[in-house]
């Protein structure tokens, strides 16, 4: 169940319904309780929806709005990032997808798409990353949308300003991670691995392959001179369940300067400070191919400040 922004569903119902938002939230409350607490929020404030007679199918919906099992989603968002059309062969069937960031003023989603006539806008150029599309009769998936041949998708004329491009994620425990989720946890550091290194071009931050010659070649630069950049992974522990985590180093410098950790001193140093520290992280929830496990590949990481939580507590 992915639901990403439960103060966003709440206002749903309860303008749909014409209700106090504090009324909607007890009948949430009542349903979980009801239930001894075995769905969470998002999923019993789902049933109070149904119950209601509210329905999220056919209705334009924000990117936050956005929750697994919907059949028909409106949506309309800003192209963000435009991957490369893969083909593959099922059953002995070819078949092609193409998937998409598409971020609104709430946040930013994959769009999948599976439908021949669909992928040609993306290989033709029609559509475009920066440009603002429609799309009809989606559907999700994780926290995906996906469009068959039964949805629609169209450029817009509609401008759009500021965007969100960062993936809305909803707090979750780790035993209820699913494949695709982005995902906000609170936990604890409980296990640190040594730093893995890979080289990249200066230039474009591309993987640099070592000649024969021992320099480095970049497909496009050519001969350069390699920058190391690291890749770290660390065990975290939220008390339900314990995963690993792959930080990347746009994300290793928001907790320790990335050059740190090429020298072993300072690497050990970081290790056993970081070691027991409790964090928030966030990041998307994979499935390792190797040891077809999950594992979270973190898109941001900050230590929990424990004054300033009690800080807010104290407000309330
Ligand atoms: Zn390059």
């Amino acid at each position: 169940m992915v639901m990403k922004n439960y103060d966003l569903l709440i206002d749903r119902i309860a303008k749909s319904a014409g209700l106090e938002r504090d009324e909607v939230i007890r009948k949430v409350e009542a349903k979980k309780a009801k239930l001894s607490g075995l769905i969470s929020r998002e999923g019993a404030a789902q049933i109070i929806a149904a119950e209601l007679g509210i329905s999220f199918e056919d209705q334009d919906l924000k990117v936050s709005e956005l929750m697994a099992g919907l059949r028909k989603v409106n949506i309309i968002g800003k192209v963000m990032r435009l991957f490369p059309v893969r083909e593959f062969e099922k059953n002995d069937r070819k078949g092609k997808v193409a998937n998409f960031v598409l971020a609104d003023e709430t946040g930013s989603t994959r769009v999948v798409l599976w439908d021949v006539n669909h992928i040609a806008l993306i290989e033709d150029g029609t559509i475009k990353e920066g440009d603002v599309v429609e799309i009809k009769n989606g559907s999700t998936r994780d926290s995906e949308i996906h469009l068959s041949s039964f949805g629609e998708i169209k450029k817009s004329g509609i401008e759009m300003g500021e965007v969100k491009s960062a993936p809305v994620s909803s707090e979750i425990v780790l035993s209820e991670a699913q494949q695709g989720q982005n995902a906000k946890v609170r936990g604890v550091v409980v296990q640190i691995f040594q730093p893995r290194f890979y080289s990249v071009c200066p230039n474009c931050n591309k993987k640099v392959l070592s000649g024969e010659d021992g320099k480095f070649k970049c497909a496009e630069h050519g001969e350069v001179e390699k920058r190391d950049r690291a890749i770290l992974n660390f065990v975290l522990d939220d008390g339900t369940e314990s995963m690993r985590v792959v930080m990347f180093s746009d994300q290793i410098n928001s907790v320790v300067p990335e050059d740190d950790l090429k020298d072993e001193a300072k690497a050990s140093a970081f290790r056993d400070d970081f070691l027991g520290t409790e964090i928030y992280l966030t990041g998307r929830v994979n499935r390792n191919q190797l040891f077809n496990n999950l594992e979270i590949v973190a898109n941001h990481v900050e230590r929990v400040d424990v004054e300033k939580l009690i800080e807010e507590l104290d407000k309330k």
